[in-house]
């Protein structure tokens, strides 16, 4: 039972005399402080001598060290964080045993609050302010990264020094080691987590800016300080095996991560622009599945116009599309069709997005001197069946795969063009003989990704009937579709949409697309005669998948239009 008031206890303790408690409560009055701030703010006692104290005046244990044993995750992970380190409680496992600390053993409201949170089976136990913010600092699980940046600039102040001076220095010695290390973990982890396909690191003049890029767009996820920099990128840099002497100079290097049970690899390039150095980090999860090829999304023409292409012994097949069209993640889920023991599939590629079992996978490496080029060379000398380019750039490599398709081989490759008939113009540009496009490529797979909509709260609705003209439709055609726009809700982080899907459009080269290759004919004429024969144009697969409830009008806008050719007056 608990008698004196705490003041008059800790002098019967023996912590302080009655003068320092005169003193303190003075101050306390004063200045509004509690009477622990005083006594560690005034010195009278340690931070671990005045936890003791407190724990004996409640009659609760004092614990003096939390390891990372005690510390349970999942358990912190209930109570917001915010309201951990107001009250600066924390729930601990001790021997199986769910024990909340806290600093204040006076105030029992926010440990009741966290017990009925967590089951209400704790027990109660004190320890300093010091440890249990320590605690929460090291072991909270955190989606926010404001406390981090706090923490960092508490540690700036702690070690007397700015990061910028201590860059150059070996900094895992450093004081800073602990709170750069975190932030960095944390932007790795966070972006693995969140399915964050590169992470973008950009010095300004008065801050950092970090930016994931999630199913195609660009979100602002932080602003470290602008004194954080030096350390960050060296951080970076030392964890990509860079050297971080060199700021002067572009580099790149490779970072590899385990997140649960996947292996991520992030591809890290390093430029050095006005207010320092820019960081790109590509994430490439090499452990997950290829879809199969019926599960893609194409339609059931163009599913059989595929399948029939790559059941061919001989030819070319290109996907083409702009940079981040998941034209890759296609070749892939054809390579996975094709593969079999008594198929020689090899691929050439920078980079390796995924590693497939059973295919021989061989990495570019432009500086030294192994270019798509050569590694095409020596790769055909070993007799393949099937051979993946991972992306044709240069005249040298369109030429080989031509060579390759012309004795025998199935010839994969990725090329950038806004469209399927624009390829064939693309390769002519790019001085191939007519004749040897025509005799060699076989089909043409243009795609372009596009949001796919949230299912928990897409939202039915009716669209302005303008936007009909655009997507090429009649209002007769439009009345029976069900149009959805986004909406937002917590699984989708409230964007509406979850994922993306492809939009594709499957052009063969067929008897009138070789001649008009052969009469080095425009695109419009060639997406013309594409049509006539069949090919389902890029929006049209978008109307398809609003149709069916997948995507919105707005997304297909963004990445297809009705393209000069299409129609009959052009
Ligand atoms: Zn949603």
């Amino acid at each position: 039972m608990i008698t004196k008031n705490i003041g008059e206890f800790l002098v019967s303790y023996g912590l302080i005399t009655v003068d320092q408690l005169r003193d303190c409560q003075q101050h306390m009055v004063q200045d509004g402080v509690s009477l622990q701030t005083c006594l560690i703010t005034k010195k009278m006692a340690t931070a671990e001598a005045i936890a003791r104290a407190y724990a004996a005046y409640a009659s609760l244990d004092y614990v003096g060290i939390i390891t990372d044993k005690m510390a349970d995750l999942d358990m912190l992970a209930k109570v917001p964080l915010k309201f951990l380190r107001d009250n600066v409680v924390i729930p601990i496992s001790i021997d199986g045993r769910l024990v909340i600390l806290t600093a204040d053993p006076m105030k029992f409201q926010p440990l009741d609050e966290v017990n009925l949170l967590l089951g209400g089976e704790a027990r109660y136990a004190v320890s300093s302010a010091v440890i249990i913010m320590e605690a929460i600092n090291r072991y909270y699980p955190i989606e926010g990264t404001k406390q981090m940046i706090e923490e960092l600039e508490g540690q700036e102040q702690e070690a007397g020094v700015a990061f910028e001076e201590i860059e150059e220095k070996d900094i895992l010695s450093m004081a800073t080691e602990a709170p750069i290390i975190k932030l960095v973990n944390n932007i790795l982890f966070k972006a693995a987590k969140r399915g964050a396909s590169d992470i973008h690191i950009e010095p300004f003049e008065k801050e950092i800016r970090v930016r994931y890029r999630i199913d195609g767009i660009m979100y602002d996820v932080m602003t470290p300080p602008k004194r954080a920099q030096g350390a960050l990128i060296s951080r970076l840099k030392i964890m990509a095996n860079l050297n971080i002497a060199e700021k002067r100079m572009p580099q790149d290097g490779r970072i590899q991560i385990k997140v649960a049970d996947k292996t991520i690899d992030l591809r890290v390039s390093i430029l050095p622009v006005s207010w320092g150095e820019r960081v790109v980090m590509r994430l490439l999860d090499r452990t997950r599945s290829v879809a199969k090829i019926d599960q893609i999304g194409l339609s059931d023409r163009d599913y059989a116009v595929l399948i029939k292409n790559i059941e061919r012994p001989n030819g070319i097949i290109y996907v083409t599309g702009p940079t981040g069209s998941g034209k890759t993640t296609t070749l892939y889920s054809v390579l996975v069709e094709l593969n079999s023991p008594e198929v020689n599939i090899i691929t050439v590629e920078d980079p390796i997005e995924y590693q497939v079992a059973g295919i021989g996978q061989v990495q570019v490496r432009e500086k030294v001197g192994l270019t798509f080029a050569i590694a095409l060379r020596s790769i055909l000398r070993q007799d393949p069946d099937v051979v993946m380019i991972g992306e044709t750039r240069d005249p040298e490599t369109a030429q080989i795969a031509i060579q390759a398709a012309l004795t025998g081989h199935l010839v994969l490759s990725t090329l950038h063009t806004n469209s399927a008939p624009a390829a064939i113009t693309r390769l002519i540009d790019m001085s191939i003989e007519p004749f040897l496009i025509a005799s060699s490529v076989v089909l043409v797979v243009a795609q372009r990704l596009v949001r796919k909509l949230c299912g928990d709260c897409k939202k039915s609705y009716s669209p302005p009937v303008d936007l009909f003209a655009r997507l090429g439709l009649d209002a007769q055609k439009a009345s029976d579709i069900s149009f959805y726009k986004a909406g937002g809700c917590e699984k989708c982080l409230n964007t509406g949409y979850l994922g993306r899907l492809p939009i594709f459009e499957l052009m063969e080269v067929t008897e009138g697309i070789v001649r008009l290759a052969m009469e080095r004919a425009d695109t419009a004429r060639i997406t013309r005669q594409a049509i006539a024969d069949g090919m389902s144009p890029l929006i049209e697969d978008g109307v398809r998948k609003i149709r069916m409830g997948l995507t919105t009008i707005e997304e297909v806008l963004s990445v297809a239009t009705i393209e000069h050719g299409m129609l009959e007056q052009d």
